[in-house]
């Protein structure tokens, strides 16, 4: 036993390095200026499952919204493929090089879900590319417009317990993983946060943790938020502990008072799936995944592995990964599309709903409701 915990201890060691390591480099980067690009290159990701059914039809939409754009050759839609589970599996590698090296010649991924294998040692294609291409804020907003709720979380997205959640130890009887939180990873966040708010006329800032039991991390991560607020002394800013959090959102007495959340990496990724659901479904939730230099827009949900083996793929719903094109229009500038784009979704599936994707054969396919919504966007001017 006494080798086995010396080795964990080295283990632990190298950790330790490699992410003070990391820490410095983040605290020396001063951001990264984007290079004036004369044409915008979208990556389109299918991923796996319901994935490349679900772009499939979102780079349909895309290719409608960008037409001229795309005939002009100012903006690209580039098909990567290789980011499949087959290939990663067979590769050993989250994201192959050469996969990355195509991502890393894009300036925005629109990226459907990927399969994540329980156990094993295949780290997550998601925790790669944040940790990759660092994009480092995960940015869902969250609308129920009837009750005046308009949340935008701000979920760290490199750090916490995502950094080294594929490298704990393990000893007979005992196992330990780890949870890292530094001074710039949280400064950026809650930077990008705060400037948010500003930006957008919100008042409220929720700092959610969980800082009484955690109490270095979540401490430290509460500690920072507040040293980053005091630059915006205008805000109302809050800290919440995660349980109660997650009780207020279902609590349509106070969960409107509410606006803007920052939180660290895994409490971010459980309360956003919770008030997704709340707006209607993780199928009707986009995510953003933001740093300096590159993006990703996903669907917030995962690959729906049941659906294609009951045979249900051509159902699923391409409403998230739609919303998720919407915000990267946005994002890229493109904000007449965006904005068209938000239009036509708030017919076909909050006013108008004539086709209805269910998610099984009760409802529409995908493909029937691209061709709705490519319909309705053609009504609109
Ligand atoms: P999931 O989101 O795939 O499925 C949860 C439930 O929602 C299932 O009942 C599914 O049928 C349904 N669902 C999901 N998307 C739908 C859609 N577009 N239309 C209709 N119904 C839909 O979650 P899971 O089962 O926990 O995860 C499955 C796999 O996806 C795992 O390998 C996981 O790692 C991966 N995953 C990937 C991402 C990502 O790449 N961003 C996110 C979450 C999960």
């Amino acid at each position: 036993m006494n080798a086995q915990i010396e080795r964990a201890v080295e283990h632990f060691r190298a950790l330790l390095e490699e992410q003070l390591g990391r820490a410095e480099r983040m605290e020396n980067a001063s951001a990264q200026e984007k290079t004036a690009n004369p044409k915008t290159v979208v990556g389109v990701v299918g991923g796996d499952g319901i994935g490349p059914i679900i772009v499939n039809e979102a780079a349909r939409v895309l290719e409608a919204l960008l037409a001229d754009e795309i005939a002009r050759g100012t903006l690209e839609l580039r098909p990567i493929d290789g980011l499949t589970i087959e290939n990663r599996l067979a590769r050993g590698e989250a994201v192959p090089a050469e996969v990355l090296a195509a991502i890393k010649g894009c300036d925005v991924l629109l990226k459907g879900p990927t399969t994540t294998p329980k156990g094993g040692t295949l780290e997550s294609a998601n925790v790669a590319l944040r940790r990759a291409l660092d994009l480092y804020a995960n940015v869902r907003p969250v609308r129920i417009p009837e009750e005046g709720v308009d949340w935008t979380f701000f979920r760290e997205n490199t750090e916490g317990e995502y950094a080294l959640g594929s490298r704990g130890v393990e000893l007979p009887g005992l196992a330990m993983d780890f949870k890292v939180i530094t001074d710039a990873g949280t400064r950026r966040i809650a930077r990008a946060a705060f400037e948010f708010a500003r930006k957008n006329g919100k008042k409220n800032v929720a700092i959610v943790t969980k800082a009484n039991i955690m109490k270095k991390t979540d401490g430290k991560f509460s500690a920072i938020c507040h040293e980053v607020a005091k630059d915006y002394p205008e805000m109302e800013v809050e800290d919440w502990y995660i349980d109660i959090m997650t009780a207020n959102l279902v609590n349509p007495a106070i969960r409107s008072r509410f606006e803007v959340f920052i939180l660290p990496n895994l409490y971010g990724d459980i309360i956003t799936d919770e008030a997704a659901q709340l707006q209607g479904g993780v199928g009707t939730a986009g995510s953003a995944n933001l740093g300096d230099r590159y993006a990703m827009f996903e669907a917030v949900h995962g690959t729906a592995p049941r659906m294609i083996e009951e045979g249900l793929g051509d159902y699923a719903n391409p409403e998230s990964i739609l919303r998720a094109a919407q915000l990267m229009l946005n994002h890229i500038g493109r904000a007449e599309a965006a904005a068209k784009l938000g239009k036509a979704l708030e017919i076909c599936c909050e006013t108008e709903k004539k086709v209805a994707v269910t998610g099984d054969r009760s409802g529409a396919t995908c493909r029937e409701f691209g061709d709705y919504l490519l319909k309705t966007l053609q009504t609109l001017s």
